[in-house]
């Protein structure tokens, strides 16, 4: 058995102001992030090869190197070249959202599908007793609400001859948690690793410093410590007023994106030259394989359209498209797909109880930005996503599998037919999914478990 001694690793960890952490990893490795970064950059100075870096960083180490010309010199190419893994744990769903809202980002966050969330906290901004309410009323109807939507998809999905219990049980678990991710708020504290290179993460807590909710600037400001700490030598870069001042501004005032009149679905613009897309490799993709990068070059199509905050959650991890990062409010109303999988007795019930909470939400006395907290995944939001073929294509064919969740599955058939509709007589071909609307125990293995 193998035996990782991680007794003397040195973590750096900074609490966050008001609750959660940050905790960058200690790998323990010789050569770490900074050292790494330095050994590349010696490449662009000397031809001296590997051998003779490593000589110089076992001479000198890689302090200085870093001081001097990564942060002192501004050579931010320097810092691409080492990179950390930053444990982001107990922040709100909008938090992660944030860090997540960028091209480059790569990490894995916990799952609604597979995490019970009927202990998490819950983040309450207002700091007050209605908010409190709010919040508990959605557990509440989450606790009560779980065992009967479980009984309610077995006498649906009765299991069949010769599957095994123990996945047959995680797969009615993973459905009912799809249905009840939509009642739990977007102040749900969640857990997620953030892996990035140096300069990305100076670079994105440069934004996260001034995003319109609190919370967002406290984490960006303890995720600044923890790396400080870690890597003193990489982190500390001076600020310039102006470009603070200009990414304050937009930070606040354009951020968030919203448009109560956003369709239901609908292409809002289509800039792609097809003399740039060869018919031949639009044509001759197998099963599984992307499209050469370079027919980004073609242009793009723009879609908009409504979906649930909480799948919401998910296309956002498309990192070649781009994406607004949308307001979450109850202006444009609650995804009716939650509704109707609850068990009767409950749906009957779960118009009032939106609308009793939606007037309490209303009558908070805090932004609107503040107010996304206490309103439950399942509102919809307005989507504004633009991408390039190559892109489009990927993530289509992705979310319109029968392992993704049913409101997002449904938005990504529509993105594939427009894509065949527009493409196909050029040549495009999509691979889609066939068995679309089963329910297939294969969601049951797909936890991670240790065995
Ligand atoms: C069923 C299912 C369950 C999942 N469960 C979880 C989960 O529990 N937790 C979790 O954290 N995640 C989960 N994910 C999310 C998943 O890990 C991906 O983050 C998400 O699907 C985005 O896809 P991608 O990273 O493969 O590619 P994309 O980001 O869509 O990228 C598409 C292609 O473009 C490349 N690319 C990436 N960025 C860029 C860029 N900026 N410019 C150009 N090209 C780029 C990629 O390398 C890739 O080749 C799940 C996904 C699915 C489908």
């Amino acid at each position: 058995m193998p035996n990782i001694n991680i007794d003397n690793l040195k973590h750096s960890q900074i609490q966050i102001k008001d609750g959660g952490k940050i905790i960058v990893l200690d790998t323990g490795a010789v050569i770490g992030p900074e050292a790494e970064a330095m050994l590349q950059a010696l490449h662009s100075r000397s031809v001296g090869g590997l051998q003779s870096h490593l000589k110089i960083l076992s001479e000198k180490g890689p302090d200085n190197f870093m001081k001097n010309f990564y942060v002192g010199y501004g050579h931010k190419s320097i810092g691409d070249c080492g990179t950390a893994s930053i444990f982001i744990e107990g922040v709100s769903m909008l938090a992660s959202k944030a860090v997540q809202d960028w091209p480059l980002y790569s990490g894995q966050e916990s799952s609604t599908r597979y995490v019970d969330f009927q202990t998490q906290p819950f983040k309450n901004p207002a700091g007050t007793k209605e908010g409190e309410e709010i919040l508990e009323a959605y557990r509440k109807f989450y606790i009560e609400a779980l065992e009967p939507t479980k009984e309610y998809l077995r006498a649906q999905f009765p299991m069949r001859a010769g599957e095994k219990e123990g996945i047959y049980a995680k797969a009615i678990a993973a459905r009912a948690f799809d249905i009840l991710r939509g009642f739990l708020p977007a102040g749900s504290t969640t857990n997620f690793a953030w892996h990035t290179n140096l300069r990305q993460a100076a670079d994105k807590i440069m934004l996260l410093r001034h995003h319109p909710l609190v919370e967002v600037r406290d984490m960006a400001e303890a995720v600044e410590k923890a790396l400080q700490t870690a890597f003193p030598n990489s982190f500390g870069h001076e600020q310039y007023k102006n470009t603070e001042n200009y990414n304050k501004e937009w930070m606040e005032k354009d951020y968030y994106y919203h448009d109560k009149n956003c369709p239901e679905f609908k292409i809002t613009n289509n800039s792609i030259n097809m003399d740039l897309l060869p018919r031949e490799i639009l044509a001759n993709r197998p099963m599984k394989t992307e499209l050469p990068k370079y027919m980004a070059e073609a242009g793009t199509l723009q879609f908009k359209f409504l979906l649930d905050f909480g799948s919401f959650r998910d296309i956002q991890r498309h990192r070649a498209v781009v994406q607004r990062m949308p307001l979450l409010t109850t202006e444009i109303g609650f995804e009716k797909w939650y509704l109707g999988e609850l068990p009767k007795k409950i749906s009957s019930k779960v118009g009032i109880f939106l609308k009793q909470q939606e007037e309490k939400i209303n009558k908070l006395n805090v932004s609107k930005e503040e107010k996304q907290y206490y309103i439950a995944m399942g509102y919809k939001i307005s989507n504004r996503l633009t991408g390039n073929i190559p892109a489009l294509v990927y993530l289509s064919e992705l979310r319109a599998t029968q392992f993704v969740h049913p409101t997002l599955r449904r938005k990504a058939k529509m993105m594939a037919d427009s894509l065949l509709e527009l493409f196909g007589k050029f040549g495009l071909v999509m691979h889609l999914d066939k068995e679309i609307d089963r329910f297939d125990i294969k969601r049951g293995e797909h936890d991670i478990v240790l065995k």
